[in-house]
């Protein structure tokens, strides 16, 4: 049934958000993918211009094609940013079909061994679709079980399979493939990076995740050149991905730290300060996530998740909040200056 525009039910239930009666429609075999409407919108474009992001998880969910484009040749991600919805763009960029997961814990033969643990399928869900992916957040978000015995081998060699098969997949808008593709092989240099034997003449037992943060937060330097490593060794050089990253490392004194290159063209750092372009969004100094509410005790001027993360900053943080306070020390003394001066009537 569709109106003399070519839209089914489903693209006005996309459209306004109605996440039952689009599960109503499913049920009774709606087809998710309709698009020959005069604009060729599909329902997840449909859903995408009004930012319904739970409609747009539903509508993934059940199938939905992202790399379908409209009459203007825009994605329902791109439509999604382009009316300012760049949450339901990152939703949209960063999903991943639960199929492609479960796929690896199936044996290739019977009685082999599968690749992925079925008990890790659900954890390693939830973990490739964070969407800050900011060092430190990676840490937290890291399972520990995912380091126990060679769980961390199987999941980096996993993420590589996916870094691949995600990249030479035919029927992919090509900048979501490069970035998930990107993703998939950060996120196995991080997990390789913290499983790695660490220094084994040590006899303290110590959790793996703590000394990474800490040779990240004792040594800038550890962290760029980390990521830098990283950036090089991705498989794809010839991807549009990989030349913009060399092009923001590259320009001489202008050149961008390799954090913010990745978090910029993988961590959908562009998109989250584009939203709250009018009111810059309150990011944590630790891991950037949004919305941290707690202040430094000392300066009250950076912002933290918690206490874990007021920690973990506090070395990075130490000199610049010397000079905020002497800063603002400074400030409030030329203000008494004036008082002063005022009383004596000089102006
Ligand atoms: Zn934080
Ligand atoms: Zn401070």
């Amino acid at each position: 049934m569709l109106d003399r525009r070519g839209l089914a039910p489903i693209h006005y239930a996309a459209y306004r958000g109605s996440l039952e009666i689009i599960s109503l429609l499913l049920f009774e075999g709606a087809n998710i993918n309709y698009g020959k409407s005069e604009r060729q919108n599909s329902p997840l474009h449909m859903a995408a211009i009004n930012g319904h992001i739970e409609v747009c998880r539903l509508l993934l969910k059940s199938g939905a094609r992202r790399y379908v484009v409209n009459h203007n040749d825009r994605t329902a991600a791109q439509t999604a940013a382009d009316n300012g919805h760049f949450h339901c763009a990152i939703l949209i960029n960063n999903y991943v079909p639960r199929e492609e997961v479960t796929y690896y814990t199936i044996p290739e033969f019977t009685g082999s061994e599968p690749k992925l643990p079925p008990p890790l399928a659900e954890l390693f869900y939830e973990f490739i679709m964070m969407t800050n992916i900011h060092p430190v957040k990676v840490v937290f978000e890291l399972p520990p079980v995912f380091l126990v015995d060679d769980n961390a081998l199987k999941i980096v060699n996993v993420l590589q399979i996916m870094s691949r098969r995600i990249f030479n997949k035919k029927e992919e808008d090509t900048s979501t493939k490069e970035m998930l593709s990107f993703k998939f092989h950060y996120l196995a240099t991080i997990l390789f990076e913290i499983a790695k034997p660490n220094d084994v003449t040590s006899k303290k037992q110590t959790d793996p995740k703590d000394v990474f943060i800490q040779k990240i937060s004792n040594n800038n330097n550890y962290l760029e050149q980390f990521l830098y490593d990283c950036i090089v060794k991705f498989s794809f050089k010839d991807s549009t991905l990989f030349r913009k990253m060399v092009y923001y490392m590259t320009q001489g004194m202008d050149s961008m730290p390799h954090l913010d290159i990745i978090l910029l063209l993988v961590g959908n750092k562009r998109a989250l300060s584009e939203e709250s372009a009018n009111k810059p969004p309150v990011t944590c100094g630790a891991c950037e996530e949004i919305n941290a509410s707690n202040k430094c005790p000392k300066c009250k001027t950076v912002q933290y998740c918690n206490h874990k993360c007021l920690r973990i900053h506090s070395l990075m943080h130490k000199k610049e909040c010397r000079r905020i306070r002497k800063d603002s020390k400074a400030s409030k003394d030329t203000s008494t200056l004036a008082k002063c001066l005022s009383k004596l009537g000089i102006k």
